[in-house]
C-alpha cells in the first residue's frame, strides 16, 4: 500500500463522518487510517459459544444470547433514571439495563426484532440482568465477518456515550480492510521474517484484528510487538551513534592539578572500585571529541556525589565551568554545603543559586559566573534561567533526575555554543535492560557497590497495635545519641486528609516525647521554605531528636546520625519511595533500622511491598518488583520520552522480546549502518516513515 494511504484522514473512511472523526481524535488521539490501523485490542473475548437464559449462572462471565425485546421502560432511582428492556429467548427472560446513554438506546432499539446480545451477566435475587449489552441485530451478526475471537478495543466514557462503541470501532477497522483492500507494506526484510520465523505484516494486522485461532493472534502479537521494539531501538542506536560521531563535543583532555590535588590531599576516604571505574568511565567520555550524556545510576547512598565533584575538577582542570542541579531546595543547599566543605583549602569558587536567593545576591552571581569567576555553580531550576549565563559551561550535573524534564534537560545544551556535557544522576534503579531501552541513547554507568562498613539497614514490618513497643525502642536509640525520622504519606489526592494525619501523629508524638527531654522538628508541604530549612537544619545540627515530616525529606537528605526511619501507613508507599526513604538512614557507623508501620487491612500488594522492603536492601531487585506490580508507567522519564508510546508491546512483559529486538537492531546496522544495502531498503522505508526528525539521515549519511 502507498504509505501516504496510510496518512489519509479518518473522515475519508466510509461509516466515520466529521462528528465521529472529532471524538475519535479528542478522545483516543486518532486521526487517520494509520492511526485506526494501529488502534490495538486490549483483550479479546472468545464468542464461540450462544447461551440460552435458562443456562444462565451466577459466574460474572460475559456471555452471548440470541432473543428479543419485547418492552422498555424508564425506571426513576434515587440519583438519576436507568433504562430497562426485557429480553427473551425461549428459555427465559432477563434484564438489559442502562444507565448512561439512554436516549441513544431508546432512539435505536428495535422491538420484537431479533438481536444478539454480549455482556456481563448480573444476578438480582432470583432474576439476571446484563447492565450496558453490546447488541447488534441478529441478522447484521450473521452477515458480519465471522471471527471467533472478540478484539476489545481501549475505549473512553465519551466514546461509547457518543455511540462509538467496540462493535462500532471494530466495524470501521473492518471497512479500512475493505478500502485498502489490506494491502500493506511488509516492513521487515525476507531474511529476518524466515530467521526469526515471523508472520507477514498483513497477516499480523489482519490476524490481530480478527483473529483467527488462538494460535493465529498469539504470532500476530508477536510479529507487531517485535516490529515496534524493534523500531524503537534502531532509533536509539542511530540517535546515538549521531552523538558520538556527528556532535562535537567539548574535549577535555587534561587530567589537571585541581583533580589531582584534590585526590592526593582532600579525599576524606578511599574511593569504592566502583568509584573509581565510574570515574574512569566519564573521563574517558569527556576526554573524547564527542559530548558526554550519561546516566549514572547507584543506590541511595552509593556515593554518587564525590564523582560529581570529580568529575566537576576535571571540568575545571580544562579551564571550564560546572554546575550541579538539584531539585529541590534543600537538596541544593546541602549538596553546595558538602561541596563547599570537601573543597576547603582549594581556590575553586562555588555558589549556591534557587529561587530564594536575594536580587542583589543574584546580580553579583550572575557577573562572576559571566566573567568567569565563578567554577562551580549549584542550584536548583533557578539555574535554567535565561538570565543565567556561563562564560564557559563545560559539566552539567542534574541529581535526581526524575524531578527534571527532558525540555529542562535541553535547555541546558543551550548554555553554551558548543552543548556542555551532561551527566544524570539517580537512584532510582532500573534494570539494565529496560535503562537501555528508556535511555537507549544515553551512556549508563552503575555505581553497584556500597562504601565499606556500611551496616546494612534492618527493616521490620509492625502494626499499628504495637506502637507503644516501638515508641520504647526510638527512646533506647535516644537514649544512645541517635536521631529518628517519622514519616508521613501525602498523596495530593487527599492532601487534607494527610495534612491532619501528619498532625494527629505529631500531637501523640509530642505527648509521648515531651519537652525540655525531648525536641522535635516537624517539616511539610504548607510551611513557608524558610520555615522548612529551619526545622531541618536544627535536625541537621543534632538539635532535634525527631524528625516528623512528610515525603519531603525524601531525596537525597543526608544526616548520618539518624539511624532510625519510621514510616507511618507504609502500605500507602510505592516500592521505590519506601526505598529512598529507607535510604536517608544506614549513613553513619551505626545499625541503622527502618520501621514500617501500617494497619492490619493490607491489599495483596501492599503485603509484596512490604515483604519485599523486609527481605532486601537491594534496590535492583527492588526496581524488578515494583516494576512487576506498577508497570513501567510511573518510571522516570517514560511518560516524557515519545519513543516509548508504546501501542502494542510492554516494556516489562516484553522484556524477552525487547532484548532479542535490540539484539537484531544492533546486528543489522554493523552490518549495514546506513541501510544501504539493497535488502533494507524495506526496514529503511519503514524508518523513516516512523521517525519524524527526517534531519536523522543528514547526519547519518
Ligand atoms: P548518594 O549516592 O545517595 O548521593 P552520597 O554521595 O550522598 O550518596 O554519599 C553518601 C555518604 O557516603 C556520604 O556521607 C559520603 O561522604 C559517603 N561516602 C561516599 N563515598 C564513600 C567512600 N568511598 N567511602 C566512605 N564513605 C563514602
Ligand atoms: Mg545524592
Amino acid at each position: 500500500m502507498n504509505p501516504n494511504y496510510l496518512q489519509t484522514p479518518l473522515v475519508y473512511l466510509k461509516g466515520v463522518g466529521p462528528n465521529r472523526a472529532e471524538t475519535l481524535k479528542s478522545e483516543l488521539g486518532m486521526e487517520t487510517f494509520g492511526d485506526l490501523l494501529q488502534l490495538f485490542p486490549n483483550r479479546y473475548l472468545d464468542k464461540t459459544q450462544y447461551y440460552k437464559i435458562n443456562q444462565l449462572r451466577d459466574s460474572g462471565a460475559d456471555v452471548q444470547i440470541t432473543g428479543k425485546i419485547i418492552h422498555l421502560k424508564t425506571v426513576e432511582q434515587k440519583r438519576g433514571k436507568r433504562l430497562v428492556a426485557t429480553f427473551v429467548d425461549d428459555t427465559g427472560q432477563l434484564d438489559l439495563v442502562w444507565f448512561r446513554s439512554q436516549k441513544w438506546i431508546r432512539e435505536n432499539i428495535k422491538l420484537n426484532e431479533f438481536y444478539v446480545v454480549f455482556g456481563r451477566i448480573n444476578k438480582y435475587s432470583s432474576s439476571f440482568s446484563m447492565p450496558h449489552p453490546e447488541m447488534e441485530l441478529l441478522t447484521e451478526h450473521q452477515a458480519g465477518l465471522k471471527i471467533n475471537m472478540q478484539p476489545i478495543y481501549p475505549s473512553t466514557e465519551k466514546l461509547s456515550n457518543s455511540g462509538i462503541t467496540n462493535k462500532v470501532i471494530s466495524k470501521l477497522i473492518q471497512q479500512l480492510f475493505i478500502e485498502t483492500k489490506a494491502d500493506f507494506e511488509e516492513t521487515f526484510s525476507k531474511a529476518l521474517l524466515d530467521e526469526l520465523k515471523l508472520i507477514s505484516k498483513v497477516d499480523a494486522l489482519l490476524n490481530i484484528h480478527f483473529p483467527k485461532s488462538q494460535e493465529l493472534l498469539t504470532k500476530a502479537q508477536f510479529r507487531l510487538k517485535f516490529e515496534e521494539l524493534f523500531f524503537v531501538q534502531l532509533q536509539l542506536l542511530n540517535k546515538k551513534a549521531i552523538r558520538k560521531h556527528k556532535i562535537k563535543g567539548l574535549p577535555f583532555d587534561q587530567v589537571g592539578e585541581y583533580f589531582n590535588i584534590f585526590f592526593k590531599n582532600h579525599l576524606p576516604f578511599e574511593l569504592t572500585n566502583a568509584q573509581k571505574r565510574v570515574i574512569k568511565e566519564i573521563r574517558n567520555d569527556m576526554g573524547s571529541s564527542a559530548q558526554m550524556n550519561r546516566l549514572l545510576q547507584g543506590d541511595v547512598g552509593s556515593g554518587k556525589t564525590i564523582v560529581a565533584l570529580m568529575c566537576m575538577l576535571l571540568a575545571i582542570d580544562n579551564d571550564y565551568q560546572a554546575c550541579l542541579m538539584a531539585p529541590t531546595e534543600i537538596l541544593a543547599q546541602q549538596h553546595y554545603n558538602g561541596l563547599k566543605d570537601l573543597v576547603q583549602g582549594m581556590p575553586i569558587k562555588i555558589a549556591l543559586l534557587t529561587g530564594s536567593t536575594k536580587k542583589s545576591e543574584r546580580t553579583f552571581l550572575h557577573n562572576q559566573l559571566e566573567n568567569g569567576n565563578l567554577n562551580i555553580l549549584v542550584g536548583t531550576h533557578a539555574v535554567l534561567e535565561d538570565k543565567v549565563q556561563f562564560k564557559n559551561l563545560g559539566l552539567a550535573v542534574i541529581d535526581e533526575q526524575h524531578r527534571f524534564g527532558v525540555a529542562q534537560r535541553s535547555k541546558l545544551w543551550h548554555k553554551n555554543s558548543i552543548p556542555p556535557h551532561i551527566l544524570v544522576m539517580t537512584a532510582t534503579p532500573i534494570p539494565r535492560t529496560l535503562a537501555m531501552s528508556l535511555y537507549g541513547d544515553l551512556d549508563i554507568s552503575v555505581i553497584d557497590e556500597l562504601p565499606p562498613g556500611r551496616k546494612s539497614i534492618k527493616t521490620v514490618h509492625r502494626y499499628d497495635a504495637n506502637r507503644l513497643k516501638v515508641f520504647r525502642f526510638i527512646k533506647d536509640e535516644i537514649k544512645k545519641g541517635r536521631q529518628i525520622y517519622i514519616v508521613y504519606p501525602l498523596i495530593q489526592e487527599s492532601e487534607a486528609l494527610d495534612y491532619k494525619d501528619l498532625m494527629d501523629g505529631y500531637e501523640s508524638i509530642a505527648r509521648e516525647f515531651p519537652l525540655p527531654d525531648y525536641q522535635i522538628s516537624i517539616v511539610h508541604g504548607k510551611m513557608k521554605p524558610r520555615d522548612k530549612d529551619y526545622e531541618m537544619e536544627r535536625f541537621v545540627r543534632g538539635e532535634t531528636q525527631i524528625m516528623v515530616a512528610t515525603t519531603v525529606i525524601e531525596v537525597g537528605v543526608n544526616v548520618p546520625n539518624a539511624s532510625v526511619m519510621i514510616i507511618e501507613s507504609a502500605e500507602r508507599f510505592g516500592l521505590s519511595q519506601l526505598h529512598q526513604l529507607r535510604g536517608r538512614v544506614g549513613r553513619g557507623a551505626e545499625q541503622s533500622f527502618c520501621i514500617l508501620m501500617t494497619s492490619h487491612k493490607l491489599s495483596n500488594d501492599s503485603k509484596t511491598r512490604l515483604e519485599t522492603m523486609v527481605r532486601t536492601n537491594d534496590g535492583f531487585e527492588i526496581a524488578e518488583v515494583d516494576l512487576k506490580l506498577r508497570g513501567p508507567g510511573d518510571l522516570m522519564g517514560t511518560k516524557q520520552s515519545g519513543l516509548l508510546n508504546l501501542k502494542i508491546a510492554d516494556i516489562v512483559k516484553d522484556n524477552h522480546i525487547l532484548k532479542s529486538a535490540r539484539y537484531y537492531a544492533i546486528q543489522l546496522l554493523k552490518a549495514d549502518p546506513k541501510l544501504e544495502l539493497p535488502q533494507h531498503q524495506v526496514i529503511r522505508k519503514a524508518y523513516t516513515n516512523l521517525v519524524k526528525d527526517k534531519a536523522i539521515w543528514g547526519y547519518i549519511s
